[in-house]
């Protein structure tokens, strides 16, 4: 069968181009496929509460994602929710692969996922057209991971996955880990060796005040400098240059060079001024900030009616208001009314 022709966008004018209003060039959409999820982090959920937002269809999202791309956007990571419980996921990738950037390329297609399903579908994803996995993952024993996941079984099915990822070439390989001090924090060194031993990059990403229950304090986190300070002690580590200004993490490799850590560090060391993401919830809502006080519907103009054009305006529109940053553990600082799995990781 001959392979179907590219999409290509609506080459979008410079005043259309995704901007906000402090000057950020916006090219990374992340998409919400779900709000389920098949763990039940102790950090992240209360363990009660399930789905809370609709879901769109595949046709949907796919939709909306080609507004986004006609406007500049280059890289899509699905996420959720748990993207793999999603039906119909390796089909969006596969229509998502034909679509084609501004200047003509393919996207840069990413997934988030808690790996618990990525052993029986790395192969398809990659052969559909998924460039990445970023894998979430928060211990490197049996016994913790299952403590926060609170799922049995759920270390050794992540690990297959992880490693039917690289066999796959979703490469490279990200393993993301949030660490809270009390719970995890036993493990960053071990991680360390993780890394080395599994031949993928290993990101600590400091605890965010976006869990459904009540558990973050300034205490709870455990800051980039710490990370940095344990894991030199054991394995000293050297400081990698940013390739990309709006990289969010500081990458760092060891001594010998084999093996990367990364550390995402959005409280102690923020990184709104090169922001260049805009979110898209699993019910349609564009976010434009993880901590946005305000969602805008997008999807809900689209069961009204509106075209494509209306939709484009909207979605500049919408961007230019991006927030300038957020206000972590500031004074008066407020949560946003949905926590991380129902917003989307
Ligand atoms: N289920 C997928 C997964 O596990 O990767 C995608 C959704 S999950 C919400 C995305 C990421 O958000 C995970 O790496 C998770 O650890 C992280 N996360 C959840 N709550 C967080 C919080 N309060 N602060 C920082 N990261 C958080």
């Amino acid at each position: 069968m001959a392979a179907a022709s590219p999409i290509l966008a609506q080459p979008a004018t410079a005043n259309q181009r995704l901007t906000d209003s402090h000057g950020r060039i916006i090219h990374d959409l992340r998409v919400s496929i779900t709000d389920r999820c098949n763990y039940k982090c102790i950090y992240c959920r209360t363990g009660e509460v399930g789905a809370q937002y609709p879901e769109l269809t595949i046709e949907e999202y796919l939709r909306l994602i080609k507004l986004f791309v006609d406007l500049g956007i280059s890289k899509v990571r699905l996420t959720g929710g748990e993207p793999l419980l999603r039906r119909g996921l390796v089909e969006m990738v596969r229509e998502l692969a034909r679509l084609r950037t501004i200047s003509g390329e393919p996207l840069d297609l990413a997934l988030t996922t808690n790996g618990h399903l990525l052993d029986d579908l790395a192969a398809p994803l990659k052969d559909a057209g998924l460039n990445r996995v970023t894998v979430s993952m928060d211990a490197v024993d049996t016994e913790t991971f299952e403590r926060i996941t609170r799922i049995q079984g759920s270390y050794q099915a992540v690990l297959a996955g992880i490693r039917a990822a690289r066999a796959a070439g979703l490469t490279p390989l990200k393993v993301n880990c949030v660490l809270l001090r009390g719970f995890n924090d036993n493990q960053i060194e071990n991680f360390a060796r993780f890394a080395r031993e599994e031949g993928v990059v290993v990101r600590f990403i400091e605890f965010m005040p976006l869990e459904e229950g009540r558990l973050w304090t300034p205490e709870i986190v455990v800051p980039l400098n710490e990370i940095v300070d344990r894991i030199g002690r054991v394995l000293p580590l050297v400081e990698l240059p940013a390739r990309e200004a709006s990289e969010t993490a500081r990458r760092y490799t060891f001594e010998d060079g084999v093996g990367e850590i990364g550390i995402i560090a959005p409280g102690s060391h923020a990184f709104c001024g090169a922001c260049s993401r805009v979110r898209l919830t699993s019910d349609g809502k564009i976010r434009t900030c993880l901590f946005s006080q305000v969602e805008h519907d997008l999807y809900g103009r689209l069961r009204a009616g509106s075209g494509d054009t209306a939709l484009r305006e909207y979605i500049v529109a919408t961007v230019k208001g991006k927030e300038a940053r957020h206000h972590i553990g500031e004074p008066g600082f407020m949560k946003p009314s949905r926590s991380m799995v129902h917003i989307g990781g």
